[in-house]
């Protein structure tokens, strides 16, 4: 036997609707309907979490603290693993002809994330092992809460003020509640309906450039998971490592978070230049307008493909809105500015190699 204490996040993802599932369909079907969408979901969490195991209809993972930087990509990679839920009922229910009632009611089950920063020990009894703590036994009981009461809410993120605290977040627009458990006393919560999320991470209105519009197009292979290049190309203090002859700041944080219409700061020798968002679809896609004094000097998209081994492929899409001129004209600018005095293909490299270099660290310090 082992024991090991541990901090980082624990995650509890929660089928919510099963038992009223079950109770009124047939079991072989609706089991087998639970099984696939379990399964999704511990292939989804794999990246970025490790599964400590599967609870009938929750799947119970954890991060720990030296694996994540960031604690707001834990959030958008909730929405991500949200919306393959989704999409993943809507694929099932197409695929089926069986009109029996489980087959029918696939969309009635939903899903719910229960979020909370604390210690735990990772404890090895006759090769089975498992967390215990406080904290890992209050993740548990707040999946029994008010959220659902207080708002209709059917799905949604679940987060402890102390996980918030850690993330460094404030939304001020998430729902707060208050719970009470025995023995371990009040406890103070931000919920994110996921309804709505879905809803603007579906959202038809996409702003793209595609490589055939683009004046100027970066390949480069990241030996990283997506959401590990993700960070390393959105995050300001990300950047301002691989990128250091200029400074990133923070810019606009609307609802507290990155998204449409948040910005980031970038001082150069010049001036000061503002990043803001158009379009951002995590671990996806993200597209921004970077402006100066009052004027579009580029717009870009930035994509983020996952190769078949789990690396990513980084493709920047640039065009060039500093000059109206014709387009082998904003080529060759585009060009001049990015390749020539900026070098940006080799920082793009540098990004590359720095990423997987501390992708490499965080999971030898992690590994126990
Ligand atoms: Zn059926």
């Amino acid at each position: 036997m082992s024991n090991f204490a541990r901090r980082g996040y624990l995650v509890l993802a929660d089928i919510s609707g099963y038992t009223s599932f079950v109770a009124k369909t047939e079991l072989e079907h609706s089991h087998e309907i639970l099984t696939e969408l379990l399964e999704l979901l511990v292939a989804e969490f794999q990246p970025l979490m490790t599964i400590s195991k599967l609870e009938g209809d929750a799947v119970f993972a954890y991060a720990d603290e030296e694996e994540q930087t960031r604690g707001e990509i834990l959030i958008e990679f909730m929405e991500s693993v949200y919306a393959a839920f989704r999409d993943k009922q809507v694929s099932m229910r197409r695929k089926t002809t069986c009109t029996c009632a489980a087959c029918r009611n696939i969309s009635s089950l939903d899903l719910k994330f229960i979020v909370h920063y604390g210690d735990y020990i990772v404890q090895t009894v006759a090769n089975i092992r498992e967390l215990v703590g406080t904290d890992v036994n209050l993740v548990h009981r707040l999946s029994k809460n008010h959220v659902s009461e207080a708002t209709g809410w059917r799905a949604y993120i679940l987060l402890t003020e102390k996980c918030l605290n850690c993330m460094q977040l404030d939304l001020p627009d998430a729902h707060l509640q208050l719970e009470a458990y025995e023995h371990l006393g009040e406890v103070k919560t931000r919920s994110i309906d996921l309804h709505a999320r879905y809803r603007e991470l579906t959202d038809e209105r996409r702003v793209r450039i595609t490589e055939e519009e683009a004046d100027l197009t970066l390949n480069v292979d990241f030996r990283v998971p997506p959401h590990i290049a993700w960070e390393w190309m959105q995050d300001p203090s990300r950047r301002n490592i691989w990128c250091p002859d200029v400074k990133w700041s923070i810019g606009d944080r609307p609802r507290g978070r990155r998204g449409r219409g948040a910005s980031n700061h970038c001082a150069h020798g010049k001036g000061i230049s503002t990043e803001v968002v158009l379009d951002w679809r995590p671990f996806h896609y993200v597209t921004v307008h970077s402006i100066e004094n009052g004027k579009v000097l580029f717009m870009e998209t930035a994509y983020f493909e996952a190769l078949p081994d789990g690396t990513t492929r980084f493709r920047d899409c640039i065009s060039i809105r500093l000059i109206p001129g014709p387009r082998p004209l904003r080529r060759i600018l585009g060009w001049f500015i990015f390749i020539v005095v900026n070098k940006y293909d080799k920082l793009l490299a540098d990004a590359a190699r720095l990423a997987e270099e501390d992708y490499g660290k965080s999971k030898e310090s992690a590994r126990f």
